[in-house]
């Protein structure tokens, strides 16, 4: 009898190389090679030539606990993680009250281990109350058991110069990234959808790409300007693209995420007035949609972040110009990528680690995710199917809400297990 869990991982493609079985001891990865001897007591799984990646982790979740239990809690927002083949998501702190506190973050860092699906790292808000006036108490929460090291005011611009520079100076004493959502306010008053010839021919309030590219710029300037390092949030133009690769041929600290949706959906489907197609930042346009893809494969984009923001049905259930803004994506990110990047020839399996887990793993400077599937490591990892084709359909999604705009679509891959440190949060395509 055998003290721990053991679980022998049969004939899977490691970041999708050659079949190797793999062991897991407890909560770490014993062993990687070929023909391996399962352990008495040990569980087999027959990977039978599917993909093995590590734990995917997500930068910018919105888990909207405390506060708007209605719409996801830590406990379904995790389980949605997890069953979407993520072991770490990051909280994105635009909860009810804000998580500008150490009392917040420590609260929403706690109910994520307890629960056991998926780790919650929680992100604190650069501003008290994100009203962009103040800044939060960013030592103390950096200080708190969450350790928290990603800063945002998502759903809000830090648009005020002063604010941004000294948040930009500030983390860096313990080495933490100001992650901005990058909206002029003042050139996005009113803004229904994307600036362009749908907003013109729709008469829908335009939301210009020029409002998005402008605070990069201002951004990446200041962030050299202070030594410090910046993440761009949820880019979506292919004029940010250009700004971001511009401040990385400097040299500078600059990382950047793009979204599944952005990848895939363009601001034509604003002509069917669905709500659940209404997010921000908008869908952009095809030329958008294939500058991000490029700069996914190139690496000027570092990694995919879902932006996951669940709704209840009575906020998006209605006319156009009411209905929040925001989609679902844990559950479907990673097929949308393989439809996107590597069903298309953009991206191979090392490459959506690498995009997946180890670069959003480093941004966020976590420990124990994002790291190599070899023996030694922590076991957090994900099985994937990618020859399984399927409707997505919402009814089956462990995310409390539904706002997905994917309902109905044929998508590729499925996540077929999750681990996390040894213990399976999905098998055989189900939440344990
Ligand atoms: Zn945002």
């Amino acid at each position: 009898m055998s003290a721990t869990t053991k679980t022998l991982i049969r004939g899977a493609r490691i970041l999708g190389g050659e079949p190797q079985d793999v062991l897991i001891d407890g909560e770490t990865i014993a062993e990687v090679g070929r023909d391996l001897t399962a352990p008495e007591g040990a569980t087999v799984v027959e990977a039978d030539g599917k993909i093995l990646l590590p734990g995917l982790v997500d930068l910018h979740t919105h888990l909207r606990e405390p506060g708007r239990e209605d719409s996801e809690t830590v406990l379904t927002g995790t389980r949605s993680a997890a069953a979407g083949g993520y072991t770490a998501v990051h909280a994105m702190a635009n909860t009810f009250p804000v998580a500008d506190t150490a009392g917040v973050v420590e609260q929403v860092w706690r109910l994520g281990r307890e629960h056991g699906y998926c780790d919650v790292q929680p992100v604190g808000a650069v501003t008290v109350g994100l009203e962009g006036r103040k800044l939060a108490e960013l030592g103390a929460m950096a200080d708190s058991a969450a350790g928290v090291r990603v800063f945002s005011d998502d759903g809000k611009c830090v648009d005020d110069a002063v604010i941004m520079r000294r948040a930009l100076e500030y983390v860096k004493a313990f080495d933490g990234v100001v992650a901005q959502h990058a909206q002029e306010p003042r050139l996005t008053e009113g803004a229904q959808m994307n600036e362009g010839v749908v907003s013109g021919e729709l008469g829908l309030t335009g939301w210009p790409a020029v409002a998005e590219e402008s605070i990069i710029a201002r951004d990446v300037l200041l962030a050299a300007h202070v030594g410090s390092r910046v993440h761009i949030c949820h880019l979506s133009t292919a004029g940010s693209v250009e700004i971001v690769r511009w401040a990385k041929s400097k040299g500078w600290d600059v990382t950047a995420e793009v979204t599944p949706h952005h990848l895939l959906l363009t601001d034509e489907l604003v002509r069917t007035y669905n709500p659940v197609y209404k997010v921000n930042p908008p869908l952009r346009t095809e030329a958008d949609v294939m500058a991000l893809r490029e700069a996914l494969a190139d690496g000027t984009i570092d990694c995919v972040a879902t932006d996951h923001a669940p709704h209840p049905h009575e906020d998006k259930d209605c006319e156009w110009g009411a209905a929040a803004m925001g989609m679902i994506g844990l559950e479907t990110a990673l097929s949308v990528v393989q439809h996107a990047m590597v069903d298309t020839g953009l991206l191979d399996w090392a490459g959506v680690a690498d995009r997946m887990s180890f670069r959003p793993a480093a941004i966020g400077r976590l420990s124990g995710h994002g790291r190599p599937v070899s023996a030694g490591e922590p076991a957090n990892l994900t099985l994937v199917d990618p020859a399984y084709r399927g409707e997505v359909n919402p009814a089956g999604f462990a995310s409390r809400s539904r706002n997905t705009p994917y309902e109905g679509l044929e998508l590729p891959g499925q996540v077929f297990a999750t681990f996390l440190r040894g213990k399976a949060t999905v098998m055989d395509g189900k939440l344990s």
